[in-house]
């Protein structure tokens, strides 16, 4: 899990009286749409904000409790806010188990769980209140209409749902997030279409499991342009296909109707990338680790999505060291990976996380062996990634700009991009040199010329 330091959202509209809010958001980027919705309703309550501790009347604190260290991380950052300010409310997944909050940080103002934006909300009012002046405060306006995004203006996160189905026995989100609850297709389609009119030119999807959007609206159709969607996986990434910008799926399961916006992809309707989070390939440690969809033969169909769309570019990540993992399983998960060819992966050392089910399960594997495992891994992946960006030199690619520097005497930048097949904050970067008058959110062509394993660096075509 990764996390996000200090974030902040200022905003200049705001009345300059109005309490000044400061956040820190850690966590995965489905927290990070959470602390986007937090501050979009404080915003249109009259709230200011603040990236300094110390600039703040109160900080809240978006918590991530996934693994042990994050938990671990999640209480430094709640003691650092205690000691710069000293008013923190604490949320996300954290707050699921206020107890042991409560036991390090005694003094913090409140607690509260996952997806409880409006308890967080409403604590923000009771311990800094806002003096409303009917004359100056805005129009409240829902997070779908003019959501604060703590991403740059030229990417933003698409959350489709909420909770999970599935009970993977190491993991504790259904237990703190609850079951998949999906957001009805118009009004995801309405906030898609609301950033894409706002200049947002990357749009990542993400829950979750982002394959079983809908199942539990029973794929219920809303009014569309018209017409009707259906709360599905691929009416879905249809519809978004139509926006006109790169759409990227995160977490999805290799469900068998996945294979169906494989031809999206290769039409170029959404961006042939596709973020599934296999965790083994062995047969026995998928059947322990409870996972969805472990029982496709996900081989097969990888050189099938890949005969369709050989542009196909696949993350993921994996566990290495779970209880029971033998380095038979190990070995199997290596050539695996060879056969798979996955182009990008990042691997986790089994943690036990408090209340999870893996636990339990016997023979688990000694820190030395985990380390060991993970070097190997790495080393696997780092191949599978090096030979892939080498096969790219001489190619022109599409590539997104994130970043621009200041201009030479001749006008020249260098510029951070991303092509179709690097996700944002993940994946590699494409590094353009000699480029003029860009700027972020640009898409521009780039003749790679030279590569370094997961990063390109390459020139304007
Ligand atoms: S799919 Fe498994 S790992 Fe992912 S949130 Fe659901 S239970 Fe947890």
């Amino acid at each position: 899990m990764k996390s996000t330091p200090a974030l902040s959202a200022k905003d200049p509209h705001a009345p300059a009286d109005s309490p000044v809010i400061g956040m820190v958001s850690l966590g995965c980027p489905k927290a990070l749409v959470d602390s986007e919705r937090i501050l979009t309703k404080l915003r249109a309550d009259g709230y200011r904000f603040t990236d300094t501790h110390e600039g703040a009347d109160l900080v809240i604190v978006n918590t991530c409790g996934f693994l042990d260290s994050a938990k671990a991380e999640s209480l430094h950052a709640i003691g650092e806010a205690m000691n710069a300010n000293g008013r923190v409310i604490v949320t996300g997944c954290m707050g699921a188990e206020p107890e042991q909050i409560e036991r390090e940080h005694p003094k913090v103002l409140a607690v509260t769980g996952p997806q409880q934006y409006e308890q967080v909300v409403k604590a923000v009012h009771t311990h800094q209140p806002i003096v409303h002046n009917p004359y100056i405060d805005l129009v409240p306006q829902s997070y779908e209409e003019a959501g604060i995004k703590l991403t740059p203006r030229h990417y933003a996160y698409l959350k489709i749902s909420e909770g999970c189905n599935n009970r993977c026995s190491f993991c504790i989100i259904p237990s703190l997030r609850g079951d998949l609850v999906s957001r009805p297709v118009h009004r995801v389609l309405y906030e898609a279409e609301q950033l894409a009119a706002s200049g947002v030119k990357e749009l990542l999807v993400i829950s979750q499991d982002t394959s079983a959007y809908g199942v539990d609206l029973k794929y219920a159709q809303s009014p569309w342009k018209g017409g009707k969607v259906a709360a599905k996986f691929y009416d879905l990434c249809e519809e978004l296909g139509k926006l006109g910008i790169w759409v990227r799926l995160h977490y999805v399961y290799p469900y068998p109707h996945v294979d169906s916006v494989i031809p999206l992809m290769a039409e170029g309707k959404i961006l042939p990338y596709l973020d599934i989070p296999f965790q083994h390939a062995s047969p026995s440690v998928l059947k322990a680790m409870r996972r969805p969809a472990a029982q496709e033969k996900t081989l097969e169909r990888i050189r099938r999505w890949r005969e369709i769309c050989p542009e196909l570019t696949i993350r993921s990540s994996f566990i290495v060291g779970f209880p029971g993992e033998t380095e038979e399983d190990f070995e199997f998960l290596l050539n695996w990976l060879d056969e798979a060819q996955i182009d990008r992966a990042g691997a986790f050392k089994y943690e036990p996380v408090k209340g999870a089910r893996s636990n339990d399960l016997e023979g688990h594997v000694p820190e030395e062996i985990k380390d060991i495992r993970w070097e190997r891994f790495m080393e696997k992946q780092q191949d599978i990634a090096a030979r892939a960006s080498q096969a790219k030199i001489g190619k022109t690619l599409e590539c997104i700009i994130d970043d621009v520097s200041e201009p030479d005497e001749n006008g020249l930048c260098g510029a951070d991009a991303r092509s179709k097949a690097d996700a944002p904050e993940i994946d590699g970067a494409v590094y353009i040199r000699d480029i003029a008058g860009a700027k972020p959110g640009d898409i521009v062509s780039v003749k790679i010329e030279d590569a370094e394993d997961y990063d390109l660096f390459g020139a304007p075509a």
